[in-house]
């Protein structure tokens, strides 16, 4: 299978001025196949955001290349088809939002790109049953609340009907209804066949993707699925993440994969 975004030897630095910049990322190498749901985790400053901008070109590499469905992402001629390809939403609902009334803000994206009016009404309706806010689309969506707010966001990305929906710590401003509210709609997304990626510090998130990424320091230091990543407790503690809520996750993932027996965590000294 063909990856629908390819990281190779991926480095970037924020050039501050002639005298100083700031390397973040370092050869950074992985892919995403289409239907995965991948968790980025690491602390705070660790390059996680850096990262997350380069999967839609919003920021290129200084050196090494992003291709996304094959496009690189320095060519200037794919900008948009890699936006189309790529949503993302971001962690303030109140920076997304640009219109008075939900459904506007909904089709903001599609007439920018010139969809016609009925293949509009359309996309609308599905966005915005898939985030469950149909019944809000008169509303003004300064009225509602912070978990509501980041769903007309997403809907907005959904309509533009995108293979894939980066999420750069969406949830870390909202409360557990809210966050429950967003993460609801991102399953179900998953479950519809579209690529998720999502940034996040926060391990019972994480703990729900099917592949966790733990960047440190610009670098990936692990790559793998929940169980293989959450049986590092020690790695997890050194890099400053979440402890207790990493001793939570034997338990979750233990839950969520009923085939991975008990003994097998003790074997292998999990949590
Ligand atoms: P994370 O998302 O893991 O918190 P970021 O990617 O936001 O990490 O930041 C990684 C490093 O890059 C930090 O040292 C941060 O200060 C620096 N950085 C982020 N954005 C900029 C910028 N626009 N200009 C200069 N340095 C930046």
């Amino acid at each position: 299978m063909e990856p629908i975004i390819a990281l190779e030897d991926v480095s970037f630095t924020y050039k501050i001025n002639e005298d100083s910049s700031v390397p973040v990322l370092k050869n950074v190498s992985f892919s995403i196949y289409p239907g995965e749901y991948v968790a980025i985790i690491g602390h705070n400053g660790s390059g996680k955001s850096t990262l997350s901008k380069h999967f839609n070109g919003l920021l290129t590499p200084s050196s090494g290349d992003v291709w996304v469905q094959g496009h690189n992402t320095k060519d200037e001629s794919k900008k948009l088809d890699i936006r189309k390809t790529v949503g993302m939403v971001f962690q303030h609902p109140d920076n997304q939002i640009v219109a008075t009334i939900v459904e506007e803000d909904v089709a903001f994206g599609l007439e920018n790109i010139g969809v016609p009016r009925a293949e509009m009404k359309h996309r609308i309706d599905e966005a915005l049953e898939v985030v469950k806010m149909s019944e809000f689309r008169k509303r003004p969506p300064h009225h509602l609340s912070g978990g509501q707010k980041q769903r007309v966001a997403i809907a907005g990305v959904l309509a533009m009907q995108p293979d894939c929906i980066v999420f750069d710590e969406s949830t870390s401003m909202l409360d557990t209804f809210g966050r429950n509210e967003v993460l609801q709609a991102i399953r179900k997304m998953n479950k519809m066949g579209m690529t998720i990626i999502t940034v996040t510090h926060r391990m019972s998130e994480a703990a729900e993707a099917g592949r966790i990424i733990v960047v440190e320091d610009g670098k990936i230091v692990m790559d793998g699925n929940p169980r293989e990543i959450f049986k590092h407790k020690q790695v997890l503690m050194d890099l400053q993440l979440d402890v207790p809520a990493v001793s939570q996750m034997a338990d979750i993932v233990h839950s969520q994969i009923p085939m991975f027996s008990k003994e097998l965590i003790q074997e292998d000294e999990l949590i």
